[in-house]
């Protein structure tokens, strides 16, 4: 009869020993371009990776990029081809500032999150860790 006892015992020492705070660990990562210049272009190696990371539609990133920066782009495959030489981390700031609206909750910060279209250009940032709901400028 003792064992069972002891059984709950070791539950309890169990549950004290977890670590207290498990969402530190997995703070999120800020996803950087990686691209080189070509001619008059500007690749960018890894956009398929960066979309895999951050979960959003490849059109939506290229579309923003497009605009913020005023350039014609086209994705090659798992690459995205701007039509000019760009110089500097400029592609990497525009990336910040995407991710920063367009994934990021703006309630508790971290990346869980869809976009849910409403039609006429209505959106909502939705976050699937806190439930918050935000529609994007
Ligand atoms: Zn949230």
């Amino acid at each position: 009869m003792s064992s069972e006892y002891n059984y709950e015992e070791l539950l309890d020492n169990i549950y004290t020993k977890l670590p207290k705070n498990t969402a530190k660990g997995d703070r999120f990562e800020m996803p950087r371009f990686d691209f080189f210049t070509e001619g008059n272009k500007t690749i960018i190696k890894n956009f398929k990776a960066v979309i895999d990371k951050i979960r959003r539609d490849p059109t939506i990133l290229s579309k923003y990029l497009s605009k913020e920066l005023a350039v014609p782009l086209e994705i090659s495959g798992e690459r995205l081809v701007l039509q000019r030489k760009l110089t500097g981390d400029i592609v990497n700031k525009k990336l910040e500032e995407f991710v920063t609206r367009y994934v990021m909750c703006k309630e508790c910060n971290r990346p869980d999150t869809h976009i849910e279209d409403l039609g006429h250009r209505v959106r909502n940032l939705v976050c699937e860790s806190c439930g918050a709901r935000k529609a994007i400028r």
